[in-house]
């Protein structure tokens, strides 16, 4: 079946020009290169009601940039080519302090000759090559909503159309039927509490990693959710459910998220983890989290998560850590 899966990525891979990062231990979302010739204006969104008014603060934020000629998706483990280091000073010489993944976002300062001084989410401050960002751009950050009928959210049903996604051991399921169905029942319980949610897609379409992120850029959401279901390369060898963050603040609403899946998910809780996975790090919106709901070639797992309320109880799960979320 895997055999049978990378096949049908790569061939996703060659009409898209997807290129596969490394399938390890945990299905990983794809990446994407950045040419495309879609624009922000050509994506339709889907947004179902207009968060209540809050107040707005400005910030500059930059991207990492790293010239995708250089660096290897194929390759699973960190080369000098993922990351750009960041300098106490505007030169080659001195310390680094951290480093910031390429596509990460990082809050803009100032910049100073062929430098940008940047702030990290680590809250660590200092400098990168102006080679390595992407255009400085402003976000709007909304004021801390404090009702989930204020949230606004962008909900991402992983893969679609060509690729499958993970698939059962029988051949019958696909991860991407049953992504797109658990983001739709989803969706409408918070649509029903008032939360504005916007779909990345809500047919069988597949979307380009990076137009999901751009999508998001032009919503400017609070909170993005990417809902996969998981792949082990041994059958019937992992169980359980996932929850990935990649910002600093992904990491707050993944434990609430995790805490209250595993009150209401039949499924063992495989915790909270740090996840360098492209959609949630290409990302300006820190709060993004990836969840990955039970493993699609576990028997086991299967059977729990196509039954038919299994979609109801992962929308309650949400919407409880959603509430605590705001209450906090
Ligand atoms: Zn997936």
């Amino acid at each position: 079946m895997k055999n049978k899966w990378l096949w049908l990525v790569a061939l996703a891979a060659l009409a898209t020009g997807i290129v596969v990062a490394g399938m390890k231990m945990q299905d990983q979302a794809p990446e994407v290169t950045p040419e495309t010739s879609t624009t922000n204006s050509d994506l339709q969104t889907t947004t179902t009601s207009e968060a209540k008014e809050r107040g707005v603060t400005e910030e500059k934020m930059v991207e990492v940039y790293v010239d995708p000629a250089l660096y290897d998706t194929s390759s699973a483990e960190e080369t000098p080519y993922d990351y750009v280091s960041v300098r106490e000073k505007a030169d080659t010489e001195s310390e680094v302090l951290t480093k910031l993944h390429r596509g990460e976002w990082a809050t803009y300062i100032k910049t100073e000759g062929d430098y940008v001084k940047v702030r990290a989410d680590s809250g660590k401050e200092g400098y990168i090559p102006k080679a390595n960002t992407n255009e400085v751009q402003t976000i709007q950050r909304l004021e801390k909503a404090t009702d989930v009928s204020q949230l606004s959210v962008v909900l991402d049903a992983g893969h679609g159309g060509i690729d499958t996604g993970a698939e059962s051991l029988d051949g019958n399921v696909y991860e991407k039927d049953l992504t797109l169905n658990t983001v739709k029942v989803v969706g409408k319980l918070l649509e029903e509490n008032g939360v504005a949610v916007t779909y990345t897609r809500t047919d069988d379409t597949l979307l380009s990693l990076e137009n999901v992120n751009k999508l998001s850029l032009k919503t400017n959401p609070d909170i993005f959710i990417s809902i996969h279901y998981d792949n082990y390369d041994y059958p019937n060898q992992a169980h359980g459910f996932t929850t990935y963050y990649y910002y600093r603040d992904g990491q707050k609403l993944g434990n609430l998220v995790s805490q209250q899946l595993a009150a209401s998910l039949p499924l063992t809780n495989n915790d909270v983890r740090f996840g360098n996975y492209y959609v949630i790090r290409q990302t300006y919106i820190p709060t993004s989290l990836l969840l990955e709901l039970g493993y699609v070639n576990s028997d086991h797992d299967l059977s729990e998560i196509t039954k038919e309320d299994y979609p109801e109880k992962v929308a309650q799960g949400l919407l409880k850590a959603l509430e605590q979320y705001v209450a906090e």
